[in-house]
């Protein structure tokens, strides 16, 4: 508030001194053009004429102003232009003179010649006795003979005329005093208006920080209320929503994770301490003990496997794992991990084949992509009943490989779709919670991560009761010779 008074006032200084420059300028020279035309109409009316001195003397200068005395309007104009008015030859001894001018001071026999040496007009501002103001105009005219040409010979005269300019100075004085009364009483009004209105036009947004406060880490679930006016601040308010929503889901899934891996960790903890107090208490046997203690260590590698897996997530998604690409034909990492599966698939009755394009070239990190790959046919073959088929393809996208990996297996409902590359969550009652075999729910979340890592896009289609289809693609660095090639279907 302070700085934008002091805005104000200074601006309001700045174009009152400007504009009164203006105005004094104006005025000014107003003053000298009529001064001017006056100069003019007074050289049309005096003459200094030469004349012999009384009884033979010697020559004397005689100042005649001819006009027509019994025309009034002639005899006006000459009593004007005398008003201010002072002759005086080139020593400088004053010749003819009027009262006002006498009241404002004779010139100096130097600055008489002065001006009869400089032979330019002169411009002074003079005050007359009572401190009235004169502007005065004074230059050289010449005796009689030489007025229109004068030469070496002409005798220079001084003459000055002068006219009041106490009406334009009046006019100065009056701008000066009302605007000196009015600046402070306009920044106090302008000051206590922009107050008032900045205060009503701020008072939403009071309203807004007011509710902002309101929310905390605990109640992310508050909204600041749109006041639906459609204007900026419902602007604001709608991102300021949107923030916190982002910010509770990501609050939401920070709690669900801790949940998670928390409950995750205690189900092999729980089974460990049951097998040790089984051991403790009630075996006798060795194969008794053998047998507490190999549940044990099962049970424990699935922990190690859990902490294994939660380090790597974590310092993928946090960038220090970094890729160590290579150049790659995507073919021949695939080839090799579906026949790493042909057993177990054999083993559960499902056919897995493959079709899957040569010269897929790609920069890609081969562990990487071994890893997503058998992720997602793990999970194929998981969800697969026996008698079902999976299949694996590889080809191109225009400038992108695509690798897709489907199913006829149980399927996933609509609902749970969206969340299955999220950590932790797996399908509920999808049949796995009670089985040895159950997932982390961590491998989709690495298959997400290994695609993005590669700047490349995953999307899923699934249909419960009939499959499930992953389409993967991934940008391709591959000769364009080796895209026109045919596909050769490779069965396994
Ligand atoms: P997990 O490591 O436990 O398999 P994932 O993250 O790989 O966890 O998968 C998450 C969930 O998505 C699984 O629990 C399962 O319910 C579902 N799912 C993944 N792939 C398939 C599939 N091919 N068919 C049916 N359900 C699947």
């Amino acid at each position: 508030m302070a700085s934008y008074a002091l805005f104000f006032t200074v601006l309001l200084v700045v174009m009152a001194t400007a504009f009164r420059g203006w105005l004094e300028s104006t005025l000014t020279s107003q003053s000298r053009d009529l001064l001017d035309q006056e100069w003019a109409a007074m050289k049309g009316y005096l003459r200094i004429e030469n004349r012999p001195g009384p009884r033979g003397g010697p020559e004397t200068f005689t100042p005649i102003w001819f006009f027509d005395p019994n025309d009034p309007d002639e005899a006006f104009i000459v009593e004007q232009l005398r008003r201010v008015y002072l002759l005086a030859d080139k020593d400088g001894k004053v010749m003819q003179w009027s009262e006002v001018y006498r009241s404002i001071g004779f010139n100096s026999p130097e600055e008489i010649q002065a001006v009869i040496k400089a032979g330019k007009p002169q411009w002074w501002l003079r005050r007359n006795a009572a401190g009235a103001p004169f502007m005065i105009r004074a230059g050289v005219v010449y005796d009689e003979r030489h007025s229109t040409a004068p030469d070496k010979s002409a005798e220079p005269f001084f003459v000055a005329i002068g006219r009041s300019v106490a009406p334009a100075e009046h006019i100065l004085h009056q701008y000066t005093w009302v605007y000196t009364a009015i600046i402070p009483l306009t920044i106090l009004t302008g000051c206590l208006l922009g107050w008032f209105l900045a205060g009503r036009g701020l008072e939403p947004v009071t309203e807004v920080a007011r509710a902002a406060q309101r929310i905390s880490g605990s109640n992310l679930s508050l909204r600041i209320p749109v006041r639906g006016a459609g204007d900026e601040l419902d602007f604001l308010i709608e991102t300021f929503n949107r923030m916190i929503q982002r910010l509770d889901n990501s609050f939401r899934q920070i709690r669900q994770f801790s949940t998670d891996v928390s409950h995750e960790l205690r189900t092999p903890i729980t089974a460990i301490r049951g097998q040790l107090e089984v051991a403790l208490f009630t075996a006798s046997t060795t194969e008794q003990y053998r047998e507490a203690i190999l549940n044990a260590l099962q049970d424990c590698e699935r922990l190690s496997q859990i902490v294994r897996a939660l380090l790597l997530l974590s310092q993928a998604e946090s960038g220090q794992l970094a890729l160590r690409r290579n150049r790659i034909d995507l073919s021949e990492v695939l080839r090799d991990v579906v026949d790493q599966f042909k057993i177990p698939a054999d083993g559960a009755h499902v056919q897995l084949s493959a079709d899957l394009s040569p010269g897929c070239l790609a920069e890609v990190d081969r562990v990487q992509i071994e890893r997503m790959i058998s992720n997602l046919l793990s999970n194929a073959l998981k969800f697969t009943p026996a008698g079902g088929r999976v299949h694996v393809s590889l080809g191109w996208r225009e400038d992108q490989v695509e690798i897709v990996v489907e199913d006829t297996g149980c399927g996933i409902a609509a609902d749970h779709l969206p969340h299955i590359f999220d950590r932790f969550y797996r399908v509920p009652h999808s049949g796995e919670e009670t089985s040895p075999e159950r997932g982390l729910g961590l491998g989709l979340s690495f298959v997400a991560w290994i695609v993005k890592a590669h700047g490349g896009h995953v999307e899923v289609a699934s249909q419960p009761g009939e499959g499930t289809r992953f389409r993967i693609l991934l940008p391709a660095t591959a000769p364009q010779a080796a895209r026109e090639e045919s596909p050769q279907p490779v069965e396994t």
